[in-house]
């Protein structure tokens, strides 16, 4: 079964709206020979309304970096998914292992955003990912289901399919290190097992990402994986020069 890959930024908290704009005027002109492609760029909340105005018609969609999982009520400081949609944002990133990592974000709450973005008609990019510890002691399987399964519990089987899932190793993230080609097939093929638990045609469908440290240098290899489905990336989607390649060896 085909799958489009999907090569998607996450910003992080870089670039203000000034600044995400001049990316996305150097950014729109260089997509041109990527068709084949599916792009998306996770962006801080400020600047979503003005990339979604800058994208449109484009093949870019516009992601957030977070949702709460309420319609609304008494959350200072968090975004429901009705305030996503209004402005036309396409979807969100959920469960990044820095929300994990510095905001306390649990797998119990993964498991209610996932299926409140989908209802909302948001795009889903779910996180998962071990860290260095984790490896070091043999725990990158046990930590990888229990993300998985937990996260994705309360969605529907049939609509398994329409999660992507980002396998990220912490260890990866940022520093430069990126997992073999051999760490990362057997994690991807490990995460899509455990979709196929639930549904192996769900699992054939489930578009499965690689992310820490993919670069123009090392994409081709990572994305010819045969469960590799596509990138999140990181720092190499601040720059319009790097990212573009990375689009470019997916297609
Ligand atoms: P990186 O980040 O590409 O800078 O390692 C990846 C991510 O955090 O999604």
């Amino acid at each position: 079964m085909s799958r489009i890959p999907l090569i998607a930024g996450n910003w992080k908290m870089n670039k203000t709206v000034a600044e995400a704009e001049q990316f996305i005027q150097a950014l729109l002109p260089k997509l041109y020979a990527t068709d084949g492609a599916d792009v998306a760029l996770c962006v801080p909340y400020l600047d979503l309304e003005a990339m979604v105005d800058s994208t449109r018609g484009s093949r870019v969609e516009v992601y957030a970096q977070n949702m709460h999982e309420a319609p609304n009520g008494a959350y200072t400081g968090e975004i429901s998914a009705a305030m996503l949609t209004e402005i036309d944002v396409h979807g969100a990133v959920l469960g990044h292992s820095e929300r994990r990592q510095y905001f306390g974000e649990t797998d119990k709450a993964l498991a209610l955003k996932v299926p409140a973005a989908l209802d909302a008609g948001l795009k889903v990019i779910l996180c998962v990912g071990e860290t260095e510890e984790e490896r070091e002691n043999g725990e990158t399987e046990r930590r990888l289901r229990h993300q998985v399964q937990e996260g994705l519990e309360k969605l529907d089987t049939d609509r398994l399919g329409e999660v992507v899932i980002a396998y990220e190793p912490v260890w990866a993230i940022g520093t430069g290190l990126t997992a073999t080609p051999e760490q990362a097939q057997d994690a991807l093929s490990f995460v899509r097992a455990l979709v196929a638990d639930r549904s192996k045609e769900q699992a054939a469908r489930t578009r499965i990402l690689y992310g820490g440290s993919m670069n123009a240098e090392n994409a081709a290899e990572l994305l010819a994986l045969p469960d590799c489905d596509g990138g999140l990336i990181g720092g190499a989607s601040l720059d319009p020069a790097k990212f573009v390649p990375i689009v470019e060896a997916a297609v």
